[in-house]
């Protein structure tokens, strides 16, 4: 009997919705445990992080990295990850790009820990702390990881084989994934896997013509047609800018616009620009008073057109 695969998850800068995402391809869970053993799964499995040091280098077949990193913790095990796997998988928007958690890159280090921890509404701290790496207790000294100023993505700190998209990942391409690995039917790194060649527009059903808008609206302000374009009827649709895969158009499906949780479509270099310039081109109006106008009634634009992207965007960060 050929012996089992060797598999490593583990979890960084992020919400752990990957992680749920990988259970949610239900009973196949146990395809996937007769495949492979799991040598490192901190969410699931009490192993160590000792337990890998402790490994030979390239002893993991592949391991499932999601999350992008924040601190010096993250760090430290994207390096000890990327010593002992042979491939490295960027799993989910997060690893790929910074995802939500690269929002953060809007604001300075400093200026996130002092709303945390002094100017919250529903924090109480007189004396100002702050976390310190390193403190000084009667037991000794104890060290909390480094925060760092920037989210960065996986492929920021070290070499990754292959990227899945999506926040998170969708079931289906999760085990189509899990069966190229366990095949051997990877393609040639470095690559995107588990998502479609095409934009999220080219998968939507809804019917498109002429796109004229002269406000745009979030989706709570008005219940759109079900079966038109949302973009044409003023919701900010990112199906232009983002990347087939997720099961045609998910989220639209469900009369809702496309958020741009597959990343960029092939050939796109920043999401965030290509959605802008969907957008710009469906304004109705060539007069620069009214232009201003319609453009107010965007709702925040960094986080609509960065949401999942910032990290990996051609501005990467607001300097502040
Ligand atoms: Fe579908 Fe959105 Fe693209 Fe319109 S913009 S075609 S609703 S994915």
């Amino acid at each position: 009997m050929s012996e089992k695969l060797k598999l490593a998850l583990y979890w960084a800068a992020s919400c752990g919705g990957c992680e749920i995402a990988v259970l949610e391809i239900n009973e196949k869970i146990l395809d996937v445990d007769a495949a492979a053993d799991i040598l490192f799964w901190p969410v699931a499995v009490d192993t160590k992080y000792d337990d890998v040091r402790r490994l030979p280098d390239g002893h993991i077949d592949v391991c499932l990295f999601n999350g992008g990193i924040r601190t010096s913790e993250q760090e430290e095990l994207a390096h000890l990850l990327r010593r002992k796997s042979k491939v490295l998988v960027a799993f989910g928007s997060c690893a790929q790009e910074g995802c939500i958690p690269g929002l953060a890159n809007l604001y300075s280090r400093q200026s996130l820990l002092e709303r945390v921890y002094h100017t919250t509404e529903s924090t109480d701290n007189p004396e100002k702390v702050l976390p310190q790496v390193r403190t000084q207790v009667p037991e000794g000294e104890i060290e909390i990881p480094e925060f760092y100023d920037t989210v960065l993505a996986l492929d920021d700190v070290v070499p990754v084989e292959y990227y899945v998209p999506g926040c998170p990942p969708q079931p289906h391409q999760i085990w189509n994934v899990i069966q190229a690995i366990v095949a051997g039917n990877l393609p040639k790194p470095p690559a995107i896997v588990g998502a479609g060649d095409k934009t999220c527009c080219d998968d939507c059903e809804r019917k498109k013509s002429e796109k004229k808008v002269k406000r745009f609206y979030r989706p709570f302000e008005k219940v759109p047609e079900p079966e038109v374009c949302l973009l044409e009827q003023g919701f900010l649709c990112a199906g232009p800018a983002t990347r087939s895969g997720c099961g045609n158009a998910l989220c639209v499906k469900a009369n809702m616009p496309c958020r741009g949780c597959y990343g960029p479509p092939p050939g796109v270099v920043d999401q965030g620009a290509k959605f802008l310039s969907a957008v710009a081109s469906v304004i109705d109006s060539n007069d620069p008073d009214e232009i201003a106008q319609i453009v107010g009634t965007i709702s925040d634009p960094a986080g609509t057109f960065y949401r999942f992207s910032l990290s990996k965007s051609l501005l990467r960060r607001a300097k502040v």
